[in-house]
């Protein structure tokens, strides 16, 4: 399989590359609120690029909104009713068409759950143990021991989501998973998870899912270059929203936490704020950051960096963010594409189900 050229992902390789039979492209995002511009970059835009690319490069493209996920930091009730169609207008407003693939909310396919339970009986607490992304929830270093108290506090959701997030992978018996870098060590237990099933069954059910990643795999903190953007961080001001106004999206990169070296050059290890606006340019631009730091590279100081990088993004994002506010007036229609998104999930995830329950001998 040769992705398309006009494709921004590149192949993830876990373990080498795998021959499918035929090609599934699965992802999620949490209805959390507004996507941010990590979202934007590293997952939604190249997700509308999957689902309109030809056929022969994929066989399946789908997109769910992994409400399930949320509630290991519950929101409001109703918050969480509201952002589940907001993800489904913002997915839609990044070029995802609703025609060629399928878009569903998580929960309403139940098969998620349950499979969920089966593979969580063959999911080690080693393994759940060393994922770095609950410890970082909850505010630990991924390196340093946890500490009893932390334990005490840390609930069985949030410690188990891979679990959960493998199951949304295997259901569908996808191949390839476009996500943010952040998700790649989730995507290695994904494989581990399938593999221990086949080996214990002695069966070839579940393909073992390659991860594809953009050209930003992982865009930081506007506030904090040392982490990555996030919706779950409570300084608004450390990321771009998709809706943000073009006066809002000013003051955020004005506000950009760069260094003390007034010249503009793109080194992400020892300057990473001002790598990041790069970055962020080169995604939006499709083009690498080389490319951009040369451009760049003549200006005056930071203050002409942050204009410019903020007129790139305003020009980008005004056409998603218009049709997203287009979509988020006509709630029947977002409704009616999930509804039919989880009628045709559903029919692959009872398909699954139903192979894994006759494999354990629950059928
Ligand atoms: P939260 O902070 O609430 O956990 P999030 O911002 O990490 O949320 P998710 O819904 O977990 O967002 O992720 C949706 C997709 O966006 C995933 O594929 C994830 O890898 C990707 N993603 C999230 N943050 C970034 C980022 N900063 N840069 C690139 N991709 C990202």
């Amino acid at each position: 399989l040769v992705l398309h050229q006009c494709l921004s992902y590149t192949r993830h390789a876990l373990h080498g590359q795998t021959r499918y039979k035929s090609t599934t492209v699965f992802s999620g995002i949490q209805p959390t609120g507004v996507a941010h511009l990590g979202n934007y970059l590293g997952a939604l835009r190249a997700w509308g690029q999957l689902s309109a690319s030809p056929p022969q490069q994929f066989d399946h493209t789908i997109f769910s909104i992994v409400d399930l996920h949320a509630l290991t930091a519950p929101p409001a009730p109703d918050k969480l009713r509201e952002y589940k169609r907001i993800s489904a207008a913002l997915i839609i407003a990044s070029g995802v068409d609703p025609e060629k693939c399928i878009l569903y909310v998580q929960s309403d396919v139940s098969g998620h759950a349950e499979l969920c339970w089966i593979l969580s009986c063959f999911s080690d607490f080693g393994h759940l143990n060393r994922m770095t992304q609950w410890k970082s929830k909850m505010n630990l270093n991924s390196n340093s021991s946890v500490t009893d108290e932390a334990v005490e506090n840390l609930r069985l959701g949030l410690f188990a989501y891979p679990v959960l997030q493998a199951a949304d992978v295997l259901l569908y018996k996808a191949t390839h998973v476009p996500v943010g870098e952040d998700q790649i060590q989730h995507l290695e237990l994904t494989r581990h998870i399938g593999k221990r099933f086949n080996s214990s069954y002695k069966t070839k059910v579940f393909p073992l899912p390659e991860v594809l990643l953009t050209r930003t795999p992982r865009l930081m903190s506007l506030r904090d270059p040392a982490k990555k953007m996030s919706k779950s961080d409570p300084a608004e001001q450390s990321r771009i929203m998709i809706n943000d106004s073009p006066e809002l999206i000013r003051v955020k990169i004005k506000r950009a936490i760069t260094d003390g070296n007034s010249s503009v050059s793109y080194d992400p290890s020892t300057r990473p704020g001002v790598a990041n606006l790069i970055d962020m340019v080169a995604g939006l631009q499709n083009r690498t950051p080389e490319e951009v730091a040369g451009d760049v590279k003549g200006f005056s100081g930071h203050a002409e960096l942050k204009d410019f990088v903020a007129d790139v993004v305003t020009r980008e994002l005004q056409p998603v963010r218009e049709k997203f506010e287009r979509l988020c007036r006509d709630p029947e229609y977002l409704d009616r594409v999930l509804c039919r998104g989880a009628e045709r999930a559903g029919v692959i995830a009872q398909a699954t189900l139903k192979e894994v329950k006759t494999t354990v001998g629950i059928y």
